[in-house]
């Protein structure tokens, strides 16, 4: 079985994981073969040193973050989490965050979304207005769910107007459009590598350096003092290889701008009731949130996974726990189009052909409806 594509099947699920690029597969083993801690002075470590440094001025080149700034953790969620908690401020997120965002801290206020989910900038200004002390505010740059895209400068222009530190998950938006974190003008910005086509388990955080931020983990002096343990070097060789491709690949992201919007209007054309999220405004390239309202989401998937097709239900999935997409409910979508929905999300190794036989299940399924087991109801399209 390859690791890209397994024998007749497509997948469509690159927002949940990207295969890995063979240039960081490559990277990934090159590092397991050599021993060294990279905090030993000797030779052996001093080249394991090396490989480190090396990813972390790729990374920092990605994220348009000076290197010195970048520190690496075990991804995305730690990424996040050491954002929010270790700032020891209120805190602010977008009502559209990541778990690891929205779950970070108990008490986060959340700041309200338009329908197409872009945060609404003039309710943020207010909840920031006459605190007695500076917040911290976090907002993605792109949504997992739908791709839409947050005006996440003007964003971090009000947010400083007022004091606050500004943190940016990144974790969707890498590779997939440029970053910089200057001319975005946030504090702090997170990646993960396997949403690029790196390693899983393992990220970055970078942290512009007045930013006031504790640690979570104690331990050794690792990772500047701001992360303790013994650094992962595979994974962090395999994650910087992946940064360098994808830098070198952003032009793939408009290839899956044709694909994806073809996809969308052929849906469109076949089940004209059909909702896509984000329609009208700056979205990722790759993604494609949707609802057909009738068959339940994970209806959907499972018809599709029977024809071969790897694709998410729309709603929030974790541990195999499907839940209502706090998500769509943010941007008021009702339950009958939340339960409808399934977002399809596309990536380096996806071509016309694996849409041709999205395609093909697709108009099976609005036709004849699922071919598993499971709820369809008939239900008025939403005016
Ligand atoms: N943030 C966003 C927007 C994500 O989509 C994800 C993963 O799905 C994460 C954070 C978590 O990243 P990781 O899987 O590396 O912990």
């Amino acid at each position: 079985m390859s690791p890209v594509k397994m024998e007749q099947t497509v997948y469509l699920d690159h927002n949940a994981t990207t295969p890995m690029k063979p240039a960081a597969i490559e990277a990934v083993n090159h590092a397991l073969a050599f021993t060294g801690n990279a905090s030993s002075i000797h030779r052996h470590g001093r080249m394991v040193r090396r490989m480190i440094e090396e990813a972390r001025q790729r990374v920092g080149t990605l994220l348009g973050a000076g290197p010195a700034n970048v520190v690496f953790t075990s991804g995305g969620t730690e990424a996040n989490n050491m954002a929010i908690r270790g700032c020891r401020r209120d805190v602010l997120v977008s009502a559209i965050e990541h778990p690891s965002v929205m779950n970070a801290v108990a008490d986060a206020k959340i700041i309200p979304v338009d329908g197409n989910g872009i945060v609404e900038v003039e309710a943020l200004d207010a909840m920031l207005l006459g605190r007695d002390q500076p917040a911290m505010v976090s907002v993605m740059l792109a949504n997992n769910e739908t791709g839409v895209i947050q005006p996440v400068r003007e964003i971090a222009g009000i947010a400083h107007r007022h004091g606050a530190i500004v943190h940016c998950d990144a974790v969707q938006a890498a590779g997939k459009i440029a970053l910089s974190m200057d001319e975005l003008g946030v504090d702090m910005m997170s990646v993960s590598a396997h949403k690029i086509g790196g390693p899983p388990g393992v990220g970055a955080i970078a942290i512009n350096p007045d930013t006031p931020l504790a640690g979570m983990l104690v331990g050794g002096g690792q990772e500047r003092g701001r992360r303790a343990g013994t650094e992962n070097v595979p994974g962090i060789a395999g994650f910087g290889a992946a940064a360098a491709m994808a830098m070198d690949q952003l032009d793939e992201f408009a290839r899956l701008a044709e694909l994806r919007d073809d996809m969308e209007r052929r849906i469109l054309e076949l089940s004209p009731a059909t909702i896509v999220f984000g329609h009208g405004v700056r979205r990722l390239s790759n993604t494609s949130g949707f609802s057909l309202p009738g068959i339940d989401g994970d209806t959907q998937v499972i018809a599709l996974d029977l024809a071969g097709i790897s694709v998410s239900a729309g709603s929030a999935c974790s541990s195999g726990r499907v839940r209502t997409s706090h998500v769509l409910k943010s941007m008021g979508v009702d339950e009958v189009h939340s339960s409808s929905a399934i977002r399809i999300s596309m990536g380096w190794s996806t071509t016309k052909d694996d849409i041709e036989r999205f395609m093909t299940a697709w108009e099976e399924l609005v036709t004849n409806g699922a071919a598993c087991p499971g709820p369809r109801r008939n239900i008025e399209p939403a005016a």
